[in-house]
């Protein structure tokens, strides 16, 4: 029998912090940190000794605790979520795409469409144990690989019940660049990504634009990257991007997000494309700032998509509010399942599944 055990992340927007037992040993996948100063992340105080710990990817909320976790623990990631751990932090690799054996557990793992070196988790306990991390079937940069069969689904529903797709949101996007706007960027791949969105853009319609030096700093870095990680045919693009000598102004500016405000950028809209702290959410509300989502997460059809493909008996929502049970249960069936503790059976036999590709 092993034990999952949803430490920090089920029932609303959180950090990040899954253990599982198996066998004797435990392994922690993701020891996220606070998302704004005002979280708590008392999960650290719970997690009993650990044998191993797997970062799926390197956004606060997902690694920001590995400083306050002992550090001789054995830690495994993908080399771009390295750069990223406290400096001096040993680490072991986590390849993109394939398997190795992590306390006697096969962990499967692939890209997650979500951010730079990012992984979704397969590890075989039970029927299957599949871990999105942070994930997306939209991106413009990074791909998600299809997953193996798997019987219980940790997934990714920050959007909570949000079912827009993307096409539909840079529609709403591009309106909204009629008038002089900064859009502050998460240079980790929201930056780069809209960068991307505009190049193509301009190709059909007429836009003045501009980045600023650390987002074009951040252009020129990925185009040293191993293009595996990137989607096919990515590179030629960001090489353009990085080619282009940037003006400091223009109607619409994308900028490195250092916690800006409107008063930062007077004369101008400032246009928020992601997660909301709660003193921006304030000032949206106030219509001082604005926001336009900007889809980097599963939406509520991807998560039904994943369901059916993976063959899951189970199915946890992590990263919202599952307050609205009865719409979740409308949404997801009878796999919703909202506890923080989970058994895993490792009796049960995986079926032969046919695995199609996520779009
Ligand atoms: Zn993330």
């Amino acid at each position: 029998m092993s034990q999952v055990d949803i430490l920090s992340g089920l029932g609303g927007k959180s950090s990040a912090a899954i253990r599982v037992r198996h066998q004797g040993r435990s392994l922690l996948m993701d020891a996220g940190g606070p998302l704004h100063p005002q979280e708590r992340c008392d999960w650290v105080r719970e997690t009993g000794p650990l044998d191993a710990i797997l970062i799926s990817h390197d956004h606060p909320d997902h690694i920001g605790s590995v400083a306050r976790l002992p550090w001789g623990i054995p830690l495994y990631c993908t080399p771009e979520v390295a750069t990223a751990l406290p400096p001096g932090r040993s680490w072991r690799p986590l390849p993109r795409q394939g398997s190795r054996s992590i306390l006697g557990i096969e962990v499967t793992t692939g890209r997650a469409g979500h951010s730079h070196g990012g992984l979704w988790l397969h590890l075989d306990v039970g029927d299957g144990l599949f871990y999105s991390g942070d994930a997306s079937f939209e991106s413009l940069l990074f791909p998600f690989d299809p997953p193996p069969p798997a019987g219980t689904l940790l997934l990714d529903a920050s959007y909570g019940l949000y079912d827009t797709g993307q096409r539909q949101c840079q529609q709403a996007l591009w309106q909204q660049l009629t008038r002089p706007t900064v859009l502050p960027l998460p240079l980790s791949g929201r930056a780069i990504e809209l960068a991307l969105w505009l190049l193509r853009m301009e190709k059909t319609q007429p836009i003045d634009w501009t980045m600023d030096r650390h987002c074009h700093q951040m252009v020129c870095r990925w185009t040293q990257c191993d293009p595996d990680a990137f989607r096919p045919g990515l590179p030629d693009a960001l090489q353009r991007l990085a080619d282009r000598r940037w003006p400091e102004h223009a109607p619409t500016m994308l900028v490195a997000d250092r916690n800006d405000g409107h008063w930062d950028w007077p004369g101008r809209r400032l246009l928020h494309t992601g997660y909301l702290t709660p003193d921006r959410r304030e000032r949206v509300a106030a219509g001082l700032e604005h926001w336009q989502r900007w889809n980097v997460h599963l939406r509520a059809g991807d998560l039904v998509r994943l369901r059916d493909t993976l063959g899951a008996r189970r199915l946890v929502p992590l990263f919202t509010s599952l307050t609205q049970t009865a719409a979740w249960r409308d949404r997801l069936g009878p796999q919703l399942h909202t506890d923080s503790v989970l058994e895993l059976n490792d009796a049960v036999e995986t079926k032969p599944f046919h695995l199609s590709a996520p779009r």
